[in-house]
């Protein structure tokens, strides 16, 4: 499982660093070297447009994972370069970012979006499998998630536009519902469809503020 990440438009990227002359750069070693968008080569790149722009780079390094609590370490042998800079670049997911964030007193700002938490389902094909609701439902859907597969979140069965088993968005896209009827019936639990789901409570999901689990 990975998280997904695509690089920001390089006019995005320049941006919040219009004022500084300075910048550090950080780059992580585990998704987004997977996806070719923070690992060394990645970040080596963003090195060389930056100074095409003007700008110093005081450093770079590509943490090993940059949401792990070993980034702390990282950043703390690498202080004096970060130091020297007015602002820092995170080519990582999100989750890297705000690590970061955690142990730097200056500006750091990212320059990937994160798309999604997804699972390679074939060489460089990266598909969302989970948003993680809060409240799952695989158990009445024969393990096939409708909330990330079907674009319309459809908790009761399809919506009647499938053609030939493909989303009536793309015919590159299954529909869902239809994978989820296909192993609903294979494996004899075709009356699961007649449960009607409840009206969802989306309080579970980021809809709800942040999240939080204590563990004792
Ligand atoms: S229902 Fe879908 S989104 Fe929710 S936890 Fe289960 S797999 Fe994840
Ligand atoms: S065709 Fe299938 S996957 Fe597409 S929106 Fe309708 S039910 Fe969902």
């Amino acid at each position: 499982m990975k998280t997904i990440t695509e690089q920001k438009p390089l006019e995005e990227v320049m941006q919040p660093l219009e004022k500084c002359e300075r910048v550090y750069l950080i780059g992580c070693g585990t998704c987004a070297t997977l996806l070719h968008t923070g690992g060394k080569s990645e970040v080596l790149e963003m090195k060389d447009k930056l100074e095409e722009a003007g700008k110093k780079v005081t450093g770079w390094m590509v943490i090993p994972t940059a949401c792990d609590e070993l980034t702390r370490e990282a950043l703390r042998e690498n202080a004096k370069d970060i130091e020297a800079a007015d602002a820092v670049l995170v080519m990582t997911c999100a989750f890297g970012v705000q690590t970061v964030t955690l142990y730097i007193d200056k500006p750091v700002y990212p320059a990937l979006n994160t798309l999604f938490i997804g699972k390679e389902e074939s060489p460089g094909c990266f598909t969302e499998v989970c948003m993680q609701c809060g409240n799952c439902v695989l158990v009445q859907t024969a393990g096939i998630c409708p909330l990330v597969r079907c674009p319309k979140s459809l908790l009761n069965g399809p919506c009647g536009g499938s053609e030939g088993g493909k989303c009536e968005i793309s015919p590159d896209t299954d529909c869902a519902w239809q994978k989820i009827y296909d192993r609903l019936e294979a494996l004899g639990q075709l009356d699961k469809l007649e449960e009607i789901q409840p009206l969802r409570d989306w309080s579970t999901t980021y809809g709800g503020g942040p999240r939080k689990i204590i563990i004792s």
